[in-house]
């Protein structure tokens, strides 16, 4: 019995100090995360988390399912129509399987998909590394071009028509400014191919209309996140312009890439899209000015940032050249333990291999809008960021002034049920 007790007391202990620490005491740059507001959390842990739904909605396996199958189609119809399609599929539970499904409909094991160069941004699932590899897709990168930090479009579109592949793949991890979408939609359509626009960093800004759509710009199939710039429960979906993809995939996606498509994502997502209906534009244009201001506010302390005569960034994120600074892996590891927390990355010109200590870090400001910060707190970020890494001053100081700056943010912005704050206390 005393086992058990201390057992659950330890799980107990970890889950409150990861509320602490993540929540409460740190501020979180991770460029691929954020916070879901308190009415998504409660719809979230609902009954639908214990059911299973196989098939499509009013198409199931299972008895039991009229509610999830009403909501599903209901949500489905909500974001379709912010989007501009009627062709909606929600079950995919991550960009991951987005992705998987959508690669494997449009080609067979052996044929061939063009991508964005990774110096762009290309996301580990669009590689032989990753999921396109996994599927015996054979990847091919359009060339980059490092003056406008892009894929370069004449060389794409030449070797498009060249490779003649089966689709092309645009959209990533790490970009500053958005990919040529029409561009490279016209030139894989002339050689009977099609487009994937994987949004799953950009969604939010795409919901709300503050990135350019790829579907009103010649992509075929667009794949998302539904937890980055989107700030919805962890997951999936892919929307798509024409009805005969859209088909082929949600035949397909059950069974070949799952079964049930954990169902509580999906109340919290229809929340989720309601805010941003209501708050996106507000939400997205704030997230946009931040990056620059932080960026810009970087530049002023002294560091590197990427992409100057381009105006730094377009989208959440901004990138710094920090090989001056002891690297990728050292920097970010001292701003954990200052309580700042970011992730170490590939800058364009480092080599494959340099993954484990690259020359940056990339830095994403969604998490902290969603806290309610604006262009004065990107300003006091920068100079924390300066004073451990360019003043070095002691981290345990820097880390006092990171909690007690996030003391003054804990409540959700942009949230339906006004704004709230959210601490879970087990
Ligand atoms: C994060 C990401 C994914 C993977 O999304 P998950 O939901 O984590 O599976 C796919 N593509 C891109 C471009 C991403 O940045």
């Amino acid at each position: 019995m005393n086992e058990i007790k201390s057992s659950l007391d330890k799980i107990l202990d970890l889950v409150n100090a990861e509320n602490k620490w993540r929540l409460q005491e740190t501020i979180n740059l991770i460029a691929s995360e954020n916070v879901m507001s308190p009415l998504a959390l409660k719809a979230y842990l609902s009954d639908f988390m214990y059911r299973y739904a196989e098939g499509k909605p009013f198409k199931r396996y299972y008895q039991g399912t009229k509610i999830i199958d009403e909501l599903e189609v209901y949500t489905a119809q909500l974001i379709g129509g912010v989007l501009g399609t009627e062709y909606v599929e929600l079950r995919p539970i991550s960009g991951t399987i987005s992705n998987a499904a959508v690669f494997r409909v449009l080609a067979e094991p052996g044929d061939k998909a063009v991508i964005a160069p990774v110096q762009a941004g290309a996301h580990v699932s669009h590689t032989k590394f990753g999921t396109l590899g996994a599927l015996g897709i054979k990847h091919i990168e359009m060339p980059y071009d490092p003056e406008n930090m892009n894929v370069n479009i004449d060389g794409a579109v030449k070797l498009i028509e060249e490779v003649k592949p089966k689709f092309a793949v645009l959209g990533g991890s790490v970009y500053l400014f958005p990919h040529p979408v029409k561009e490279i939609a016209d030139a894989i359509h002339s050689v009977g191919g099609k487009l994937v626009y994987d949004s799953a960093h950009v969604f939010g800004l795409i919901f709300a209309g503050k990135w350019r759509n790829p579907l009103h710009h010649g992509a075929d199939a667009m794949t998302a996140s539904t937890h980055k710039t989107f700030p919805g429960p962890q997951g999936g979906l892919i929307a798509f312009t024409e009805k005969d993809l859209y088909k082929k995939v949600s035949k397909t996606i059950f069974p070949w890439f799952l079964s049930n498509h954990h169902l509580h994502r999906i109340p919290a997502l229809a929340i989720t899209a309601l805010e941003m209906i209501q708050y996106g534009e507000e939400y997205a244009g704030q997230i946009i000015k931040n990056a620059k201001t932080l960026a810009e506010a970087l530049a002023s302390e002294g560091f590197k940032v990427i992409g100057e005569h381009l105006g730094y960034t377009q989208s959440h994120q901004v990138l710094v050249d920090v090989r001056e600074l002891g690297g990728g892996a050292k920097t970010a590891k001292l701003l954990e333990d200052a309580n700042i927390i970011v992730n170490k990355n590939l800058l364009p010109w480092d080599p494959p291999e340099a993954v484990k200590d690259p020359s940056g870090l990339r830095l994403g400001v969604q998490e902290v809008t969603r806290w309610g910060m604006k262009e004065d707190e990107m300003k006091d970020i920068a100079r924390l960021m300066a004073e451990l890494l360019i003043h070095k001053k002691p981290v345990e100081d820097v880390r006092r002034k990171v909690i007690e700056f996030k003391k003054n943010y804990m409540t959700i912005h942009y949230a339906l049920d006004g704004e709230v704050t959210t601490i879970l206390d087990l």
